[in-house]
């Protein structure tokens, strides 16, 4: 039943999964709301619980300003310095995230003709906030006491249709923030969704304006389609829209160039989306990158006297284009150098460096993706997984004929 009540939302009454609703974001809500201000669970949160997913965490936002829910909480704190917001805390590390209603910036308010967003630290009302969302599945808002969704985007409709679709004209809001364009792929890629014609044509058109997106933005966005458990559906979206060429053009050539039959990279990529599943949980980036760029990173050092110079220079223009910071790349670099130790699964003299349980982990994904070893039962338990990995390898390895390490 839609019921119309609010001035411009429409109005959709929805029993969310209170047992999926964070308790201390419904405690952050209904205080505000006591307090005389809207409050509402926002974003992510809400499209993950329409579609009966257990969301990743939880978002508010509110009419009331920084300074009000600051002082409504005692446990909570001002961030950011362009748009101020609050994080209330709460035990383990919880973070809840207030924001005040915001608003798009005005024509004049942005650079002219150029639409690439700027600033955006203009106080509004709840419609305006749902309006500057990025995607129409991602701006609806749900209000805990009614138990009512509001949408002023066509939000529920695109949940009910699974569909991404941006709010308003797709090609403008890739420009204002190209990361959206691999947003939109991410979304599509974890919920299963499939992308509209025409924000899939603007992705196509607009995929160059991701050169001018903050490189740091870009890798995190890249990191978050590897680590979601739909990697494989994600790479191949980006690959299908051209992104990939913008991105990591030599993975997208890789591809190209292998034949009809040849899916080793998909396969592999197949395998981390179901360790991420089975652990519910991603896993380590240096593994995602590894195994992302393995097949032109192997024909980079294919022939090469020093495999690590070759890796090196192979990553360099790389780490510059995505700004991929040296925590991942070094160890990538050094993963690439044993590499071929590693699709024999033999972690060789790395077994006492740090880096032996991702080589150990992308060993296995190689293992398990080529057929030549049976998918390890993978416990759920992060903390436990790597040493768990490294016993398990270490005892395999000494039932193993001794054999002098190369
Ligand atoms: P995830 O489950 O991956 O965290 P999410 O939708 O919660 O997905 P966040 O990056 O946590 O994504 O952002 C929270 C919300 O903020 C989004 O749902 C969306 O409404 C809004 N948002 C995030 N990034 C943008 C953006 N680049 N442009 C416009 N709105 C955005
Ligand atoms: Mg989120």
């Amino acid at each position: 039943m839609v019921v119309r009540s609010h001035p411009e939302a429409v109005v959709y009454p929805r029993e969310l999964d209170e047992d999926r609703i964070d308790p201390d974001a419904a405690k952050v809500v209904r205080r505000l709301v006591r307090h005389g201000y809207e409050a509402y669970l926002v974003g992510g949160c809400v499209r993950d619980l329409l579609v009966e997913r257990s969301p990743k965490d939880f978002d508010v936002a509110t009419s009331a300003r920084p300074d009000d829910v600051r002082r409504l909480f005692r446990n909570s704190r001002i961030i950011g310095r362009r748009f101020r917001l609050v994080h209330v805390l709460f035990g383990g590390g919880k973070v809840i995230e207030t924001a005040t209603f915001r608003r798009a910036p005005s024509q004049e308010e942005t650079d002219g003709d150029d639409p690439l967003i700027r600033t955006d630290n203009v106080f509004g009302e709840a419609f305006q906030d749902a309006a500057r969302r990025d995607f129409t599945i991602n701006g609806l808002f749900y209000d805990l006491e009614q138990r009512v969704v509001l949408d002023w985007v066509g939000g529920m409709p695109d949940i009910e249709r699974r569909t991404v679709h941006t709010i308003g004209d797709p090609c403008l809001r890739f420009r204002e923030d190209p990361v959206r364009i691999l947003r939109a792929i991410k979304f599509a890629a974890k919920l299963d969704f499939g992308i509209s014609p025409e924000v899939y044509d603007a992705m196509v058109e607009c995929r160059g304006t991701l050169a001018r997106a903050a490189k740091p933005r870009l890798f995190e966005e890249l990191l978050r389609l590897l680590r979601e458990g739909a990697a494989h559906r994600a790479i191949w979206l980006a690959w299908e829209t051209g992104v990939l060429d913008v991105l990591l053009p030599e993975l997208s050539t890789y591809l190209s160039d292998l034949g009809e039959n040849d899916d080793g990279v998909f396969r592999l990529l197949s395998e981390v989306d179901r360790r991420t599943k089975a652990r519910e949980a991603p896993l380590d980036d240096v593994v995602l990158m590894a195994v992302l760029l393995y097949g032109p990173l192997r024909e980079a050092c294919s022939g090469s006297r020093d495999r690590v110079e070759a890796a090196y220079r192979f990553l360099e223009t790389i780490v510059d284009r995505l700004n991929m910071p040296r925590r991942i790349a070094d160890p990538v670099r050094r993963v690439a150098a044993i590499l071929p130790r590693i699709e024999e699964g033999r972690g060789g003299r790395f077994a006492r460096t740090s880096l032996y349980s991702v080589a150990v982990e992308i060993a296995s994904i190689f293992g398990a993706a080529s057929g030549t070893e049976e998918p390890p039962a993978v416990p759920r338990e992060t903390g436990a997984t790597a040493s768990a990995t490294i016993r398990s390898a270490r005892r395999r390895r000494r039932r193993r004929p001794t054999r002098p390490e190369a």
